[in-house]
């Protein structure tokens, strides 16, 4: 039998696809580039991302997902066009199922929006599933047990939590604070105590470097390069992981209350199974280290990093579409 099937994860700073028996092909920015005035999609994905901040006016480059919605349904065809193109070979007529990722909170009409534009670009047949879901999946978290299992998925633009039992959401939510903001909140820092400016991609390098989610004895050092705002000439100055951690910690702790809200609106049953086996981190951003320490300070429960954080998500699609017909009888029929 041949039986073309993608997994798609949608993520809000990188999309990622899997193919069963490949593993994952394509990990690209989730960015359009788009010409204005008209709008026309000029690139998508690597190619979108370099032309950010080199680009005339005419070409903005535009984040659909940046905060966790589906913004624009013109361009999430775009987007899916592009991946689903990318991951079938051109002497392929046989049109593929896909499973797609898609945030926790994704409103009914959002979801046929996806549905539809999955279609429009390709896709034979398409099945959303909720990211919280998938990443659990991928983190190998057993879903389908009696007992509560918690996943915490930091990403790009959001942080999504979620209590996952017997197959199903029990309570999640999902806040706007990630590795985005966790950037933003770096070049903040960096501007006020040094008066220097410096780029979104720095404040990224900084924090893959040398980011802290607690202050700790050992200090790691970094140098950069920025803008001095009194002088307007380049700048070179050392920031440390404590520095950073100082920067991090209102985000770290808006995550924190976020975890403690869904606690407070779990089954206490659930809630001792969670305390006892600890909760799963996975998501881009849970490489941030010592955020395990923080989660075990702040919350008083253990806290693991998944394997290949990056990848839980689509390694989830994958385990989906492994099993698609049983699935489609149970999982994806859930709302
Ligand atoms: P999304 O699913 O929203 O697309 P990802 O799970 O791909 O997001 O994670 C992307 C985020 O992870 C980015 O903000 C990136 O800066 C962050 N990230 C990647 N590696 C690290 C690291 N080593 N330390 C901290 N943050 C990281
Ligand atoms: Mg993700």
């Amino acid at each position: 039998m041949f039986n073309r099937k993608i997994g798609i994860d949608l993520g809000t700073a990188n999309t990622v696809v899997f193919l069963p028996g490949k593993g994952f092909i394509i990990n690209e920015p989730t960015i359009v580039a788009l010409s204005q005035p008209g709008s026309t999609v000029l690139a998508v994905g690597q190619e979108a991302k370099e032309m950010i901040g080199r680009t005339p006016d005419e070409i903005v480059a535009y984040r659909p997902l940046k905060d966790g919605v589906i913004a624009d349904y013109y361009i999430t065809k775009a987007l899916l066009t592009y991946f689903i193109a990318k991951a079938t070979p051109w002497f392929s007529w046989l049109k593929p199922e896909v499973v797609i990722s898609v945030p926790a909170g994704i409103t009914q009409t959002e979801r046929r929006a996806v549905v539809n534009a999955a279609k429009e670009a390709g896709a034979r047949n398409a099945f959303i599933v909720r990211e919280p879901v998938l990443a659990a999946l991928g983190a190998g978290i057993p879903i389908n047990a009696r007992s509560g299992h918690m996943i915490i998925n930091i990403g790009g633009g959001t942080a999504e939590v979620a209590v996952i039992a017997l197959g199903n959401i029990v309570s999640w939510t999902s806040i706007r604070v990630a590795g985005n903001k966790f950037d933003r909140a770096i070049s903040d820092y960096v501007k006020k105590k040094y008066g220097l400016a410096i780029g979104e991609q720095t404040a990224e390098n900084v924090k893959m470097e040398i980011g802290s989610a607690m202050v700790t004895k050992h200090k790691l050092e970094f140098q950069l390069r920025g803008r001095d705002l009194a002088s307007g000439l380049p700048k070179d100055i050392v920031v440390n992981s404590n520095e950073i951690a100082e920067a991090l910690a209102p985000l770290l702790m808006e995550i924190a209350e976020s975890v403690k809200n869904v606690f407070n609106v779990t089954p206490p049953e659930l809630v001792a199974d969670i305390m006892e086996k600890g909760v799963i981190l996975s998501g881009g951003s849970a490489q941030l280290g010592h955020l395990p320490e923080f989660f075990e300070r702040f919350l008083g429960v253990p806290a693991y990093v998944a394997e290949d954080p990056l990848f839980c998500v689509a390694k989830g699609t994958g385990l989906i579409l492994d099993h698609l017909d049983a699935y489609k009888r149970t999982l994806l029929n859930k709302r």
